[in-house]
């Protein structure tokens, strides 16, 4: 062994690179483009326990990444140690590797970074009255020397790839360098609200994030429209515990867009998974649009390979399968409570805190049962359909009758009316326009159309303002064009629209986007229908400007109420029969057409000279 280096035979070809050489090919892997430079020596500061981290770039970090942190910072030693190869503080023993919590455990990154660039740092310590200041430039250790700094570590790389051109000239334009630095600058600041990020470019601050929950962090990141958008998910299993959040469907973006998974805060990719959080929305947004998501899952770091490489974003797990079921269920459920709830209050903050699993956990099966078969929708899609009654649809002709009985007519003083129908009242369709039934008093001969008109009408206008049961979500966001009249009108009349439960709101010039529409109101074409009353709102009339309630419920009544000539089954006979009786005013339509006619007993009698 003595004679290797001082005596080479000339068969023997291998030769141990110098350090220089062999940094520099390691930087290859580790250090990419400025982006990857961002994000190696963001994740060292998360290590080191900052609460407040600065990063600060020009030229798209081509010529200058600083990151500033008031984490724990280095001994002297530990200055100069950091830039060596397998220089880390993370690991000690191969048994630390399968606990792994830190973002770092290779000690790669700093000895990468210094071997294609110029790299200062400044760093103290807080039990340490002075700090360390140290200059590498391409693995040449250039200087070192006491300074007054703050605590914490400041680490600047200046001029990246100055000794590589090749890699140097394989960079991309400054826009696209940004983009790829905002992306780590995400990844990173969406697993750390509980730390303020500022984010500067060319002495611009681009993004000042300040301690917030998660939600707050994601509407900081990407925009205040965001508060809006956001469904809450929450699951917590055995095997794993999924926290976050999801666009609500409506929501869903043309372009890939936000899509964010993290496993025991770190950003993952995860194509399998993914498919579980798309399938969730699958009938709800269109096939080319896709959802927003920011999951978080929690598992125990012995059920997950971290023995990858530092730029690989894949995660194996060990029980993959249990986890998409979980996620996927997850999802829906989030996705179903929603739909079904839209007015619930998702601004409370969910916690983050997941619980750590103990260490000497046993992983077993996940405790809750998964309905494959569980659609959320289900009460929704019904809603949906054509009919005109769905609150009292029922399915099977047994079934009305027992509704019949278990929902007692509220009839307003039935004896003065002389109705309502008794108990075995059988109310029979004629003509496809009118319906025979016999009340206590008479026989009562019905209009279909008026009557159900009155119906609707009552009811439109019957809700309170802002009752958001009133109103029911859109699966999908409709929206329409309007010419620049029609948008002024609907403008001026919006208050009263949204009191009827409609929910739209200005999408462009002269467009508008309707998220929800009255919630009795079942119809494929919401456009057409808010088309219908823009139309009726045209029409000079005096009324319209002194009761508009009364105007949009008339004339949504009018375009919504099942026609005459239209064949009913029996149960929309009922419904019709007994919600006409149930209104204040059921003897008239709102246009003041007659909705029924009486022939009461005596009237027969008298005619048939019974009497
Ligand atoms: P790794 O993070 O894999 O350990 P690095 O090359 O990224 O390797 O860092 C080497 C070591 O330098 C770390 O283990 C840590 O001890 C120290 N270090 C790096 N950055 C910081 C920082 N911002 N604050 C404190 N210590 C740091
Ligand atoms: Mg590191």
């Amino acid at each position: 062994m003595v004679f290797i280096g001082t005596f080479v035979k000339m068969s023997d070809l291998i030769q141990l690179l110098p350090d220089s050489v062999a940094n520099q090919i390691a930087a290859g892997e580790v250090v990419q483009r400025p982006a990857s430079a961002v994000k190696e020596l963001l994740e060292n500061t998360i290590d080191a326990g900052a609460s407040e981290i600065k990063l600060i770039i020009r030229e798209s970090g081509k010529m200058l990444i600083q990151v500033v942190d008031n984490g724990c910072g280095m001994s002297e030693r530990d200055a100069r140690m950091c830039f060596e190869r397998h220089a880390t503080s993370k690991i000690r023993s191969a048994d630390d590797l399968f606990a792994i919590r830190t973002l770092g455990f290779r000690g790669e990154a700093l000895a990468s970074i210094a071997s294609v660039a110029q790299v200062e740092l400044r760093t103290k310590r807080t039990e340490d009255e002075i700090g360390t200041a140290i200059i590498v430039e391409g693995t040449e250790f250039k200087g070192q020397s006491a300074v007054n700094c703050p605590d914490g570590t400041s680490i600047s790389v200046k001029n990246l790839f100055f000794n590589v051109p090749a890699r140097r000239n394989f960079l991309k334009s400054n826009t696209l360098e940004l983009k790829y630095i905002m992306e780590e600058f995400f990844r990173i600041s969406l697993v750390n609200p509980n730390i303020a990020f500022n984010f500067y470019n060319q002495d611009k601050i681009l993004f000042q994030l300040p301690v917030s929950n998660l939600k707050q962090r994601i509407v900081n990141l990407f925009g205040n429209s965001y508060g809006q958008r956001l469904i809450p998910v929450e699951q917590h299993t055995d095997i794993v515990n999924i926290a976050g959040f999801i666009g609500k469907p409506e929501f869903a973006k043309k372009s890939r867009g936000e899509q964010y998974f993290f496993t025991n805060s770190r950003y993952m990719k995860s194509p399998y998974l993914h498919h579980a959080v798309e399938t969730a929305f699958r009938e709800l947004i269109p096939n080319d649009s896709f959802p927003s998501y920011f999951l978080y899952l929690e598992v125990d770091p012995k059920t997950i390979d971290v023995n990858i490489h530092p730029t690989k974003t894949e995660i194996n797990f060990q029980d993959i399968k249990s986890i998409y079921a979980i996620l996927h269920a997850a999802v829906k459920q989030s996705i179903g409570k929603f739909n079904l709830s839209p007015s619930l209050d998702f601004n409370v903050e969910q916690s983050m805190e997941l619980p750590a699993l103990p260490k000497d956990h046993q992983v077993r099966p996940p405790t809750i049962t998964l309905n494959p078969d569980y659609n959320p929708f289900e009460k929704r899609m019904r809603t949906e359909n054509q009919n005109p009654f769905p609150e009292k649809m029922h399915n099977s002709i047994d079934g009305w009758q027992k509704l019949y009985q278990q929902i007692p007519m509220p009839a307003p003083e039935p004896e003065l009316m002389g109705f309502p129908a008794s108990e075995s009242t059988k109310s029979i369709q004629v003509q496809n326009a009118f319906i025979i039934t016999h009340t206590k008093t008479g026989i009562v001969i019905i209009d279909q159309q008026h009557a159900h008109e009155r119906i609707l009408y009552e009811r439109f206008l019957d809700q309170p303002a802002g009752d958001t049961s009133a109103s029911q979500k859109l699966l999908l966001p409709h929206s329409i064009q309007l010419t620049s009249d029609e948008a002024l009108m609907v403008k001026e009349w919006l208050p009263h629209l949204m009191k009827l439960g409609f929910d739209m709101a200005e999408f462009g010039k002269n467009s508008y986007v309707i998220h929800s529409i009255p919630a009795s109101v079942s119809t494929q074409n919401p456009g057409e229908l808010l088309e219908t009353l823009i139309e009726s709102l045209k029409a000079p009339d005096k009324e319209s400007k002194s009761n508009p309630n009364h105007v949009l419920a008339k004339n949504m009544a009018k375009k919504l109420a099942v026609k005459r000539g239209r064949k009913l089954m029996q149960e929309e006979v009922d419904t019709i029969v007994e919600n006409l009786f149930s209104c204040k005013v059921p003897e008239f339509s709102p246009e003041g057409k007659p909705t029924l006619t009486l022939f009461t007993y005596e009237e027969l009698n008298r005619k048939f000279k019974l009497s």
